[in-house]
């Protein structure tokens, strides 16, 4: 039988108001926690953290960030805690400070801790970072021997983030079960390195159903900066749900499509949960789901306001050039849709995402929902 392998967080906190909690649980990781956040992030939750360690009497610093973790700023990190004499480092904010802290970290051989301040993605949980290029390309996967001892998630600071964010995790959390159900069905590895546990693979559709259940009520509160127990439950699903499922159930062809995207200049406006989106809904295509899965699978993702189309990232049926280059970066060796049952081609991928513009179009047509338009604050 072959080797299943379940990684996870040691702890994992949230609530509305739990950065107050910050002195109690960061503490034990580590002396002199180092806080890697940007400017706009440290602007809404600087104060809370500072009160939170002040008040514990935790001496701290705070590092800014650039946009994405590329290799430079990664390692700009690790010098910085051993000249400062950090024993944990915290990634405060978006996937990518996440990412950098947790890779430096590593290098550095101290604990580092998640907090994200949006529910974007499903990057907090995880033991790999995702590592760009100044440009905002993929560039590689960092796996590393541990997963961060701590993600803690305020719901009161992502009641206030922008609602674009909360729609980018629910796309994350969505391709999960996709690619988790696709990964059990195949022979392929999970992030953690073997076969699924079923563990993991329950936890993704778990993730799938509450999202189902409550991600359109969660996108209200968030509109009305409201916590409430369907923004919980979908924060539960896009962060611990999603991070346990995509490690340990592993990923498939979506967030392959997701990474090759990145190399279209046109998708650099576009959250990651929004590529993966387009991701998934051409997953659904190759696997040749049945039609009403993936008509009911465009029809919720419009609604929440996910792309689905090549249309509302920024491609149209006539770049050819484009689509074909991304269907090849899609299929390179290594590349998680090698997880997928089958032998997934580019000559598939490319039919794939032709197929999902004017399926989608079809739908939203009988469906009474809106025609596709560029997605994107560019
Ligand atoms: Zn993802």
């Amino acid at each position: 039988m072959p080797t299943t392998i379940f990684t996870s967080p040691s702890k994992y906190v949230q609530g509305p108001g739990v950065l107050d909690d910050l002195g109690t649980h960061l503490p034990p990781l580590g002396d002199k926690p180092l806080i890697v956040a940007d400017d706009t992030v440290w602007g809404l939750v600087g104060e809370a953290v500072t009160s939170g360690l002040t008040s514990a009497e935790v001496e701290f610093e705070r590092v800014g960030f650039g946009r994405y973790a590329t290799p430079e700023s990664v390692d700009a990190l690790v010098e910085k805690i051993r000249t400062g004499g950090h024993g944990v480092i915290v990634g405060l904010g978006g996937g990518s400070a996440i990412d950098a802290a947790k890779a430096a970290g590593h290098l550095a051989d101290i604990r580092w801790a998640s907090i994200p301040t949006a529910a974007s993605s499903d990057a907090p949980t995880s033991a790999l970072s995702v590592i760009y290029t100044e440009g905002g390309e993929f560039l590689e996967y960092r796996f590393f021997p541990r997963n961060p001892d701590l993600v803690l998630i305020d719901t009161a600071v992502v009641a206030q983030a922008p609602a674009r964010f909360l729609v980018g995790g629910i796309g994350d959390a969505l391709a999960t079960w996709i690619e988790a159900r696709a990964t059990a069905r195949g022979r392929g590895d999970t992030m953690a390195g073997a076969r699924p546990t079923r563990s993991a693979t329950a936890l993704a559709n778990l993730s799938w159903e509450l999202l189902h259940e409550n991600a359109l009520a969660a996108l209200d509160a968030v509109q009305a900066k409201a916590v409430t127990p369907a923004l919980e439950a979908t924060v539960e699903a896009c962060t611990l749900l999603s991070g346990l499922g995509f490690e340990s159930g592993g990923l498939a062809a979506a967030h392959a499509i997701h990474n090759a995207l990145t190399a279209a200049p046109q998708t650099h406006g576009l959250t990651h949960g929004e590529k993966v989106n387009l991701g998934t809904t051409v997953q659904l295509i190759l696997e040749g789901a049945d039609s009403e899965e993936l008509e009911d699978f465009i029809e919720f993702t419009t609604l929440v306001g996910l792309p689905n189309t090549l249309t509302e990232v920024g491609l149209t049926l006539e770049d050819e050039k484009e689509l074909r280059a991304i269907s090849e970066a899609a299929v390179v060796e290594g590349e998680t849709i090698h997880a997928m049952p089958f032998e997934a081609t580019a000559e598939m991928v490319y039919a794939g995402l032709r197929a999902a513009e004017q399926i989608s179009r079809r739908v939203r047509t009988q469906r009474g929902l809106p025609e596709p338009t560029l997605h994107s604050a560019h």
